[in-house]
């Protein structure tokens, strides 16, 4: 598909760093956005020529420092059209934001209120409601979805009654991209008396953001999802409500006299920032809204909007593969599964080809619950995404599909064509053998793709939930028994993943047959390392190695020496 804004994006483009740099083609957005030269030129700046600490300012610089920090806070306010900069609070990001609320507002609710939170929230829109809850014994409603994976709005409506309180809902969803009608929804709420906190993590980045137009009583976003730093976020709430919550932290810069006798707090928004703010990360996030603010947005949001419809027909048209949720209007992100293949496995094919997107849950369990999935494969956009972007991940995911290695195997049903290597580490190690000496990257996936061609048990007691590990992105099982007369360990491990198989068979030829004290005295992440597999997979966090290791090595510890 031709791109009629291709001129003005290959301009955007040269403007981000990463960006400009070939071969990269960058659709994880929605996790985090680049950065702008602007954006590392005021921070650079600021260090340079203006760094002080901020407020009570007795010298120039410190005078400087306050001036520009303020006027942060004034161009966020602009930014989302607050009636007045004191709206708008600094949080670490959209996360800090909504426990602030929970930790305020939230304190003023009692037992027998309400929350409305829908079954599409980020874990960051849930749990602190969550812990809210137990505290206050306040009760938590999900709101439905429907088939086409939006709120049910016609459940929204019969839900919302004198007992809610709170409505918590996400302006755009990071899974599915799709937007939901938040003034509208604002509205019904603030007819039965209850306040609403919008989510606008996924939004401010795409669409432009009127909050007196939305009217929602509390507004989060974070820096970094539109293109500042990270650890800088923004909380929005009407300056009247701010005045009636309490503080959440104590420290300095929150109080207007302090004695043991009692104290007096500062006015909105400094009440809720206590101690040394996070002034740089403020000025980064000026700066990148003044970017922003400085292209023709309209023109991106077409630009935009032809890269989702361009994914969705290239997706669309690609047999073996799903579109997750039909919503009227989507945004920013795209989520599919391919029957029978893990996103894992999806994801790291793609990175071979410089495609980098997110998979699993993306934080947003319940919702994967709703919908009957274990995770999606995600792509998301941002300003400088470009065709080529988009048609280097339709052309990957055809060769994905069409790649016979890249195949799972049989159910696990069916009779294992790879048992778990035998007892003698020492004589078995194969896969192990061939990743150490494997030139490259490409060929230590190949490898690992190859090793997790088959399920490594078929046993079907084996991959059931009280075998299975958490904390990994996929699936994974484990069960062990130790020889009584030799105390060797026997492990048998799985997984629904392909590439995580190809891993637990490198695990599994270093472990097994070995002594509690040998597991023990083993170096799992030198081991690991040293195959060049640590980065490969940035295992130890994304593919939840961490928490592999961990159960092998407390296994192991449970046998007394
Ligand atoms: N809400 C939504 C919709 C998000 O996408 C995210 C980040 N993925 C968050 C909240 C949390 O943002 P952060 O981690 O920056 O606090």
């Amino acid at each position: 598909m031709s791109d009629p804004h291709s001129a003005f994006i290959a301009a955007v483009r040269q403007d981000f760093p990463l960006i400009a740099q070939a071969g990269l083609h960058y659709l994880d957005n929605a996790a985090t956005t680049q950065k702008p030269e602007a954006v590392l030129r005021a921070m650079d700046d600021y260090y340079r020529h203006r760094n002080a600490n901020v407020h009570r300012a007795a010298h120039r610089l410190s005078l400087a420092a306050t001036q520009a920090f303020e006027q942060a806070r004034t161009t966020v306010a602009r930014f989302v059209n607050a009636a007045r900069p004191e709206e708008i609070i600094w949080t670490r990001g959209a996360t800090e934001a909504i426990n602030l609320v929970a930790n305020t507002y939230g304190e003023t609710l009692q037992r027998g209120d309400r929350i409305l939170v829908s079954q599409m929230e980020h874990h960051a829109n849930i749990v602190p409601w969550q812990l809210l809850a137990e505290r206050r014994g306040v009760e938590i409603v999900a709101l439905p979805l429907t088939a086409t994976g939006e709120i049910d709005l016609a459940a929204y409506a019969r839900l919302l009654d004198a007992r809610v309180r709170l409505v918590a809902v996400t302006q755009v969803s990071n899974a599915l991209g799709c937007v939901n009608p938040v003034a509208e929804m604002a509205r019904l709420a603030h007819g039965v008396g209850a306040r609403v906190l919008v989510d606008g993590a996924q939004a401010v980045a795409h669409l432009a953001v009127d909050l007196q137009a939305l009217d929602c009583d509390f507004y989060v976003f974070s820096g970094h999802k539109v293109y500042g730093p990270t650890g800088i976020g923004v909380l929005y709430g009407k300056y009247d409500l701010l005045c009636q919550l309490p503080p959440w932290q104590g420290g300095g810069e929150m109080i207007a006299r302090v004695s043991f006798d009692g104290n007096r707090y500062q006015l909105p928004p400094l009440r809720f920032e206590a101690g040394t703010p996070p002034i740089v990360g403020a000025i980064g996030l000026a700066a990148a809204l003044d970017y922003l603010q400085g292209l023709d947005r309209e023109q991106l949001y077409r630009h935009e909007q032809q890269l989702m419809a361009q994914a969705v027909a290239g997706i669309e048209a690609l047999p073996g593969l799903r579109i997750i949720g039909a919503p009227a209007q989507r945004c920013g992100s795209l989520s599919f599964v391919a029957e029978g293949h893990h996103a894992l496995d999806i994801g790291s094919y793609l990175d071979q080809r410089g495609v980098a997107i997110r998979t699993g849950h993306h934080c947003c369990m319940p919702l994967m619950s709703a919908l009957g999935l274990d995770g999606t494969a995600r792509a998301s956009f941002a300003c400088y995404t470009s065709a080529a972007d988009v048609q280097q991940l339709l052309q990957s995911l055809a060769d994905y599909l069409a790649d016979e290695s890249a195949q799972p195997a049989a159910a696990h049903s069916a009779p294992s064509p790879a048992p778990n290597p035998a007892a003698n580490p020492a004589q078995q190690t194969p896969l192990t053998d061939q990743l150490r000496a494997a030139p490259g990257r490409d060929q230590r996936h190949a490898l690992l793709m190859k090793g997790g061609v088959a399920p490594l048990s078929d046993d079907p007691e084996l991959h059931q939930e009280r075998f299975q590990l958490h904390g990994c992105t996929s699936r994974v099982w484990l069960r062990h028994q130790r020889d009584p007369r030799s105390g060797q360990l026997q492990f048998e491990l799985d997984s629904d993943a392909r590439v995580m198989r190809g891993l637990l068979r490198v695990l599994l030829e270093a472990i097994q047959g070995r002594s509690p004290e040998q597991l023990l005295a083993l170096d799992f992440h030198a081991h690991l390392a040293q195959l060049g597999l640590l980065q490969q997979l940035s295992a130890s966090r994304t593919s939840g190695l961490r928490a592999i290791i961990a159960a092998l090595q407390a296994i192991a510890a449970s046998y007394p020496a």
